[in-house]
């Protein structure tokens, strides 16, 4: 799990396979992944966890794509914040070799769109709204019987 807060010259990301979490220089992260000589402008790969060498890869909306099913979740505004860093990133020209800024654009996101699920600041924390896809109060649970 990915990106937690966008900052004027970094980023902070917790690794989704160890939970350490990296302030990465927004210097260090370019948009773009070729993949069988095909280059994607949509994801972004960040560098290898410094802890476990896990390499995450951000993927940002297509131009077309349908919004998310649960405006406000987790998901949703983890979406938006990749979308923000894409865009951020593809503004000021940190793409990979081959790819042309122009068409890199992707889903913009407003300001006031922004502004609308963040606040101002844009930082995220799994809160408790992820829960919920776990059992509620009351719900029976197998007992554990030894
Ligand atoms: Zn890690």
């Amino acid at each position: 799990m990915p990106l937690r807060e966008i900052r004027d010259t970094d980023i902070e990301q917790e690794c989704d396979v160890c939970g350490a979490i990296h302030a990465v220089p927004e210097d260090d992260v370019t948009v773009g992944v070729e993949t069988e000589g095909q280059l994607d402008a949509r994801v972004i790969p960040l560098p290898p966890c410094a802890n476990c060498g896990a390499t995450e890869y951000l993927i940002s909306s297509a131009d077309n794509e349908a919004e998310h099913p649960s405006p406000g979740s987790f998901g949703h505004r983890h979406r938006l914040m990749v979308d923000a860093l894409h865009s951020k990133l593809v503004n000021k020209g940190r793409v990979a070799a081959g790819i042309d800024t122009a068409k890199a654009k992707g889903k913009e996101r407003t300001t006031d769109e922004l502004n609308k699920w963040f606040k101002g600041s844009m930082k995220l924390q799994r809160l408790k709204e992820e829960k919920s896809a776990q059992p509620e109060k009351g719900t029976p649970v197998e007992a554990e019987v030894e």
